[in-house]
C-alpha cells in the first residue's frame, strides 16, 4: 500500500424530514404497510403532474448555508431515465447541470487535525420505491412492489475527491450527519436508510496528480459496513494495480455476510440516463430574502459549539466532543451548565450516570424525565452538604425513574444528610464502644483504624452523615478519651 495514494469522494443521501414528498402531498412513514404512503402522482400514473415542496427547497438551502454553499439562484429539475421496478415512471426527477447549491465544504476533526473537504454540490431528486424479494416474503415465485418511499425528498451531497483513507471517510460522513441533525433536515436514522453514504474509491502512485480510475459502492447504511467496504475495495484495486491489471471503472455492491464487493453493474454515463430538463415543473429561483429569511433560523453548529464549549466553559476537547454528539445533549449540557454555574460538574454528570441510566433504558436524552433543571437542583443539594454525592446518585436514578425533583425525592425518602454535630457524636460514641478493638488500635497510632469506625458510623447512619464530620469527630473524641 506504500505504493499508493487512496482517493476517495462521497455522494451522500439523506431523506428530508419534511412532511410530505417531494412532488405531492404524501406524508411518509418508515414501516407504515406497504403502498398506504402512495397517491396517483408518487405512484407515476399518466396524466399527473408533479408540484414542487417548498419545504424541501427550504432543507436544502439550510444545508447548503450549514455547508458554506453557494445557493443558486436559478437551478431546475431533470429527468434521469432508467428502467427499474421500484421507480414507477421509469425516470428520476432529479438535478443535473443545474443544482441547488454548489461549491461547499465541510470541515471535521481527522486524527487530532482539522480537515476540510470541499463539497461539489448539493441536490434535490425523490427517492425510489422498494422491491420485496423472497428473503422477506419466503416466496421465491415472485416479488413485491413498495411504493411508499416513492418520491420522498432526499439530498444528495457529493464531495470532491480530496479524502485520503477509509477512516477519514468515515469522519468525514458523521461530520454531515452531525450538522444534518443538527440542522433539522433529516433524522439520519442509517438503520432506516434515512442516510446513505456511497464511496468512489480510487488508488494512484503516490506523488502522481492525475486521479486513477474509480469503482464506486453502492448504499451503505452502516458505518461499520461502510469501512469494511471501502478496506476491502482498497486491497482489491491493489492487488489488481500490483499485477499489472487495471481497475474496471464499475458500480459494486457489498455483501457484508462474505466481506467481498461484486460488480452490479458497469458505470454508466451521464449519456446512459438521457437526462433533459423535467418539462412538467417551472425553473426554481431563489432570491436573497429568503435566503436571508432562513440563514438565522440555523442553529449553532457542532464544530462552533464544541470551540465555544472548549473556550466558555473550560471543557477539554474530548469531553466537547462527548457533548456535541447531538444536538439535544448540546442543548442539555448548556442549559445546565448556565443553571448551575458548573459546567465541569454538569459534564462529568452527563458523561457518567446519566448516560449510564439512558444506555440501560436505551432511550435518548431528550426522552429522559431528567432535565436540566433537574440536574442544577441536584447539584445545588450536593454544594449547600444536604447530600453526599453518594446519595445524590441514588436521587438521580429515582428522578430518572420518576421525574420527580431531587429536592422533593431527598424529602420524601428522608435522604438529607445528619450534619447535627450532636447526632454524628452520638452515633460516633456507639460505634466506639461497640468496635473497643479497632478504636485502641487507633489510641495505640495504628491511624488507618479510623476508617472502619468511620465506615461503621456511615452504615448506622445509612450513608447520610456527613463524611467529613465524622471523619473528624472521631478523631475528637478517640483523642479525648
Ligand atoms: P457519478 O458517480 O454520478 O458519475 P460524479 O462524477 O459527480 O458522479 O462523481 C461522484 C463522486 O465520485 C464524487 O464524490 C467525486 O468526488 C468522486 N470521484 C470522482 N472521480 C474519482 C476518482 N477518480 N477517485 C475517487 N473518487 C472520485
Ligand atoms: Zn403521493
Ligand atoms: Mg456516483
Amino acid at each position: 500500500m506504500e505504493k499508493y495514494e487512496i482517493v476517495i469522494g462521497l455522494e451522500i443521501h439523506a431523506e428530508l424530514c419534511t412532511e410530505s414528498k417531494l412532488f405531492c402531498n404524501c406524508a411518509y412513514t418508515f414501516g407504515a404497510s406497504a403502498n398506504d404512503c402512495t397517491c396517483p402522482i408518487c405512484l407515476g400514473m399518466p396524466g399527473t403532474l408533479p408540484v414542487i415542496n417548498q419545504r424541501a427547497l427550504e432543507f436544502a438551502v439550510r444545508a447548503g448555508l450549514a455547508m458554506n454553499c453557494e445557493i443558486t439562484s436559478y437551478s431546475k429539475f431533470d429527468r434521469k431515465n432508467y428502467f427499474y421496478p421500484d421507480l414507477p415512471k421509469n425516470y428520476q426527477i432529479s438535478q443535473y447541470d443545474l443544482p441547488l447549491c454548489k461549491n461547499g465544504e465541510v470541515t471535521f476533526e481527522f486524527d487530532g487535525q482539522s480537515k476540510t473537504v470541499a463539497l461539489r454540490r448539493i441536490h434535490l431528486e425523490e427517492d425510489a420505491g422498494k422491491s420485496i424479494h423472497a428473503e422477506v416474503t419466503g416466496d421465491p415465485t415472485r416479488s413485491f412492489m413498495d411504493f411508499n418511499r416513492a418520491g420522498v425528498p432526499l439530498m444528495e451531497i457529493v464531495s470532491e475527491p480530496e479524502i485520503h483513507s477509509p477512516e477519514e471517510a468515515i469522519a468525514y460522513c458523521r461530520a454531515v450527519k452531525e450538522i444534518l441533525e443538527y440542522i433539522e433536515v433529516s433524522d439520519c436514522n442509517m438503520e432506516e436508510g434515512s442516510l446513505r453514504c456511497e464511496p468512489n474509491i480510487s488508488l494512484r502512485p503516490r506523488g502522481s496528480q492525475e486521479l486513477g480510475t474509480r469503482t464506486e459502492i453502492k448504499n451503505k447504511n452502516s458505518f461499520q459496513e461502510l469501512l469494511d467496504a471501502m478496506d476491502y475495495e482498497v486491497k482489491r484495486q491493489a492487488r489488481i494495480l500490483d499485477s499489472g491489471g487495471e481497475v474496471v471503472q464499475e458500480t459494486l455492491l457489498f455483501d457484508a455476510n462474505t466481506g467481498k464487493t461484486v460488480a452490479m453493474r458497469g458505470k454508466e454515463e451521464a449519456d446512459d440516463y438521457r437526462y433533459f430538463p423535467e418539462p412538467d415543473l417551472v425553473h426554481v429561483q431563489i432570491d436573497n430574502e429568503w435566503i436571508d429569511e432562513i440563514q438565522p433560523t440555523l442553529p449553532e453548529l457542532p464544530a462552533a459549539r464544541r470551540k465555544r464549549f472548549i473556550a466558555d466553559y473550560d471543557i477539554s476537547s474530548e469531553n466537547a466532543e462527548f457533548l456535541t454528539t447531538t444536538r439535544q445533549i448540546a442543548d442539555f449540557f448548556d442549559e445546565a451548565a448556565q443553571l448551575s454555574g458548573e459546567p465541569t460538574t454538569c459534564a462529568n454528570w452527563i458523561m457518567g450516570d446519566l448516560t449510564r441510566l439512558l444506555n440501560t433504558a436505551e432511550i435518548e436524552i431528550q426522552d429522559s424525565k431528567v432535565t436540566p433543571a433537574h440536574l442544577n437542583e441536584l447539584i445545588q443539594l450536593i454544594d449547600n452538604n444536604t447530600i453526599s454525592g453518594k446519595i445524590a446518585k441514588s436521587v438521580l436514578d429515582d428522578a430518572f425513574e420518576t421525574g420527580k425533583m431531587p429536592k422533593q425525592i431527598v424529602e420524601e425518602k428522608g435522604l438529607s444528610q445528619i450534619t447535627d454535630t450532636s447526632e454524628i457524636e452520638a452515633i460516633v460514641q456507639q460505634v466506639i464502644e461497640e468496635n473497643p478493638g479497632p478504636a485502641q488500635d487507633y489510641r495505640d497510632g495504628t491511624k488507618k483504624a479510623i476508617g472502619f469506625l468511620v465506615g461503621q458510623v456511615m452504615k448506622a447512619t445509612r450513608g447520610k452523615a456527613n463524611p467529613q464530620m465524622v471523619n473528624q469527630i472521631l478523631a475528637r473524641v478517640l483523642s479525648e478519651d
